[in-house]
């Protein structure tokens, strides 16, 4: 038995500051650790869209006007709204997607209130106006935004786009995903709280195929700033390209973490496992391949599977728990998949495996998991697993390292360990948008974004804020 979360089952959409109800049609939400229905939103409609879309293009030249300074404060604001909202919204994301209750305080609830405030703290050195040579150079807001986003980091994806989306003076239609929708309620309420006038920020619940269609093809929708899948960004691009719209993309990755001769390999194997396994392995940037010197590669292995031994797989509302249940039956499935894929395909199965977890087959629980001496070019060491589901490959010399490291379609994140000169060198070599070097901390200032098929344009700190902007150049 899991608590429902009731009180955030809406009927409605939040569009123009209040509930507006849907057709009537719903959508379950289910608790991965047990598949009990835990609320139920709106199935929304193009009609859903139009009305949304209505009223951001309504409020876009009232919020457009206000100041940088003012709409910074209110952004601020809404920080602290969310921040008072701490267990509330850590709850409803256990709840609805499985994470860890401790991961959930501090990392689901918490980031996103870190990165509103830095967002917020752009706003004075930000280059609104800027003279070049005769020109005065204008940022002007976009317009009005569609956001689309995944289930994965529920409110902290909706956050990258929202804090920096308004900053810039733009208004915004979210599509937050259909499994993980509830704290998009919280962060409505949040927003009304901290003073965002109606229909600035909007919601419409539903579907990637209805409501995130609708939005990227929407001929008064400006930009769409979509994070998700490489599968359905390029879709979206598809959709968006009838009306030329500004498009951000955050998709997928295959991240390497690849540790050098000269690392601390004591510490390469902690952070490794903390990254590739946290929030189940169901984050874009986990360092999903592991890069050792083959002559290392038995060792490091070995110190793999004693460190593995910490990660406990359990009830997610205990906060004991390191690994709850992936987020749901379909995930189960693919990852499970994966698994079977790559012992078919030769790769030394040293931690883990495929199947439920006895005691556990309730829920979505899967065993994380460790392959060795994986194949650089299997379809475990290419595809996107999004689960906990480690592939350490051995390499011959580094430039068969950064080789391998680039081999993939994505180029999002990775890791290096070793002497900090020495990684760095590395570093530069590889073809990906953040680097990581010996475990450094998340900078939420730091752009953010993709190489290759991971994507385009950058979230967070003063770039993330330019994705949302318009230059205007003015000759005198
Ligand atoms: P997804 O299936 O691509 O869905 C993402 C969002 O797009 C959801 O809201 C989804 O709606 C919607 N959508 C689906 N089809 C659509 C369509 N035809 N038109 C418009 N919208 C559509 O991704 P996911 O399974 O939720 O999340 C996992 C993926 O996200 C992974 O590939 C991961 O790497 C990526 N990700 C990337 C980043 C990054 O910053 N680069 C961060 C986190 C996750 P539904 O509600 O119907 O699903
Ligand atoms: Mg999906």
């Amino acid at each position: 038995m899991t608590p429902t979360h009731e009180h955030l089952s809406t009927t409605g959409h939040w569009i123009d500051g209040a509930i507006v109800g849907g057709n009537g049609d719903t959508i379950d939400v289910v608790n991965p650790a047990t598949g009990d229905v835990v609320a139920t939103i709106p199935a929304g409609t193009a009609a859903d869209v139009d009305r949304a879309v209505a009223a951001a293009r309504a409020a876009s030249p009232g919020w457009a006007a206000t100041g940088p300074a003012q709409r910074a404060s209110i952004i601020q604001r809404l920080a602290d709204e969310l921040s008072a909202r701490n267990e509330e919204i850590a709850q409803a994301v256990t709840a609805e997607m499985g994470a860890p209750i401790t991961l959930a305080r501090l990392g689901h609830a918490g980031f996103p209130v870190a990165v509103a405030s830095a967002t917020a703290g752009l706003a004075d050195e930000f280059p609104w106006t800027e003279e070049i040579g005769n020109s005065l150079v204008i940022r002007e807001p976009v317009g009005v935004v569609g956001a689309i986003t995944p289930w994965n980091f529920p409110l902290q994806q909706v956050m990258t786009k929202i804090a920096p989306a308004l900053l810039a003076g733009n208004t915004v239609v979210l599509k937050p995903a259909e499994l993980a929708p509830l704290t998009a309620r919280l962060l409505a309420e949040a927003a009304s709280d901290a003073g965002i006038p109606a229909g600035v920020f909007n919601v419409v619940y539903g579907s990637g195929r209805v409501v995130g269609e609708a939005i990227a093809s929407h001929p008064d929708v400006d930009m769409v700033s979509f994070t998700g899948s490489t599968e359905v960004g390029k879709r979206i691009s598809v959709v968006a390209s009838a009306t030329v719209k500004r498009l951000g993309l955050e998709l997928g990755g295959k991240s390497a973490n690849l540790v050098l001769d000269d690392a601390d390999l004591d510490h390469a194997v902690n952070e490794t496992l903390a990254n590739a396994w946290t929030n189940g392995g169901q984050a874009c940037g986990a360092w999903a391949r592991m890069l050792v010197p083959a002559s290392r590669h038995d060792e490091i292995v070995r110190m793999l599977v004693t460190a593995a031994k910490a990660y406990t797989v359990g009830d997610p509302t205990d906060e004991a728990t390191r690994l709850g249940p992936l987020a749901s039956e379909g995930q189960w499935s693919r990852v499970n998949g994966y698994i079977e894929r790559g012992i078919a395909d030769g790769a030394a199965l040293v931690v883990g495996g495929p199947g439920r977890i006895p005691g556990l087959e309730h829920g979505a629980y899967i065993r994380p998991t460790i392959f060795a001496n994986v194949d650089p070019d299997s379809v475990i060491a290419q595809e996107e697993i999004f689960g906990p589901v480690l592939s350490v490959i051995p390499y011959d010399d580094e430039d068969h390292a950064v080789e391998i490291a680039n081999s993939t379609i994505y180029g999002l994140n990775a890791a290096v360990f070793g002497e900090d000169e020495h990684a760095l060198r590395i570093a530069r070599r590889l073809r990906v948008g953040q680097v990581y070097l010996n475990g450094a901390r998340f900078n939420p200032i730091a752009p953010f974004g993709g190489y290759k098929q991971s994507g385009n344009g950058r979230e967070m700190g003063r770039a993330g804020v330019e994705e949302f902007t318009e230059l205007k150049a003015v000759q005198r």
